[in-house]
């Protein structure tokens, strides 16, 4: 029976080892097979669950800081952007929460990018009444007014590649076959890197990049600010394998459960930092999600529920993990892309705890 897991040996056997960004595409986003394309993975019964599942007053705080900046950029007809939407939650929640700006609501058009028809299903679902336009990319974004983007863990669903340090020189990390089971290796590769010990593995993601590097470029011609959360460091370039599947709650070795199992790695902020700053953007942070959270003002909206409904325990629990120590508070890190004149000056609410 065809299934991913066929799709990407059949490859194999024709092409060769292919690099670990191109498995990576082919499990996440076959059309017919990719994990992506065939299942909602959020929830209980799916393989993980973020931060917007956890809490909607993750999306409350979003939401504070893009209405925010929008009113300090003087409140201009904009688009409301998600990437990577997952189930809408978070956008159903920045809608909500900004209901009470009439202007926002009314000034600002809805637009998702997402590649899963399974996902754009469940976010029609969540957003009824809303006039939302789909997109397959960033390219296809409108270019007439400012862009006011959100991100909670999309980067680190996009492809990335490995290098690994071998006897002979740097090499790329491949995916081939050891016998019928599919096994890592490495090829030679011209990669321009400082030498390291042998076995050390260092990841970039072209992938990312360009997106970002998209992303930035709107930015300066129509202005925008993007908020990117996800798992990750900022040292660009860092060391160290963190290719990782994720499984009903559970890792699994990435090469097994092809098509059937979440594959991801750590975002490099600083990277696409970088990228984002060559084409004139303004970068904040990243900072961990715990603080960004907080001085947004998380735990006075708890109280605030709190004080109305006293049993609203399940609040309380959602707040605890989405900003919990050594958990997601700060193992998630923000980071805030500003461009043009309109963005750039202006550190975004949740940021000023940075000097
Ligand atoms: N932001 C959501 C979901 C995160 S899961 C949340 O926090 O709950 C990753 C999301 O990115 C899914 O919606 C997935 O379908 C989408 N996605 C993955 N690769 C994509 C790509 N190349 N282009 C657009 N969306 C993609």
């Amino acid at each position: 029976m065809e299934s991913a897991e066929s799709v990407v040996k059949a490859h194999i056997k024709s092409a060769g080892p292919m690099d670990v960004g191109q498995f990576m595409a082919l499990a996440l986003g076959h059309p017919k097979f990719g994990y992506y394309m065939t299942r909602d993975p959020l929830g209980a019964r799916g393989d993980f669950t973020t931060a917007p599942e956890i809490s909607q007053i993750f999306g409350e705080m979003v939401a504070v800081c893009m209405a925010e900046a929008w009113l300090r950029a003087g409140s201009p007809d904009a688009h409301l952007v998600e990437l990577g939407p997952g189930r809408g939650t978070l956008m159903a929640d920045i809608l909500r929460a900004t209901k009470g700006a009439p202007d926002f609501v009314n000034r600002v058009q809805v637009h998702l990018v997402e590649t899963s028809p399974v996902l754009r299903a469940a976010q029609k679902a969540k957003l009824p009444n809303i006039k939302v336009t789909w997109h397959d990319s960033v390219e296809t974004l409108p270019t007439d007014a400012p862009l006011l983007m959100v991100a909670n863990e999309f980067f680190d669903a996009l492809p990335m590649r490995q290098a690994i340090m071998t006897e002979r020189g740097w090499h790329e990390r491949v995916v081939g076959l050891d016998g019928d089971t599919l096994s890592f290796g490495s090829r030679a590769s011209l990669l321009p890197l400082p030498p390291k010990p042998v076995g050390t593995i260092i990841e970039f993601a072209p992938a990312r990049e360009a997106v970002m590097d998209s992303i930035a470029a709107r930015f300066q011609k129509q202005g925008g600010l993007l908020l990117a959360m996800d798992y990750g460091h900022d040292l660009a370039g860092a060391i160290g394998d963190t290719f990782q599947a994720v499984r009903k709650h559970g890792f699994c070795p990435p090469l097994e459960h092809v098509g059937d199992a979440d594959l991801t790695s750590h975002v490099d902020f600083a990277r696409l930092a970088q990228v984002a700053e060559s084409k004139g953007c303004a970068i904040y942070g990243p900072i961990t999600q715990k603080v960004f959270l907080e001085s947004l003002g998380i735990r006075e909206r708890l109280n605030q529920f709190l004080a109305n409904s006293p049993d609203a325990t399940e609040l309380v629990g959602g707040v605890e993990r989405v900003t919990q120590d050594g958990g997601m508070g700060t193992l998630f890190k923000v980071m805030a892309v500003a461009g043009n004149v309109t963005f750039c000056p202006l550190k975004p609410a949740g940021f000023h705890s940075l000097s």
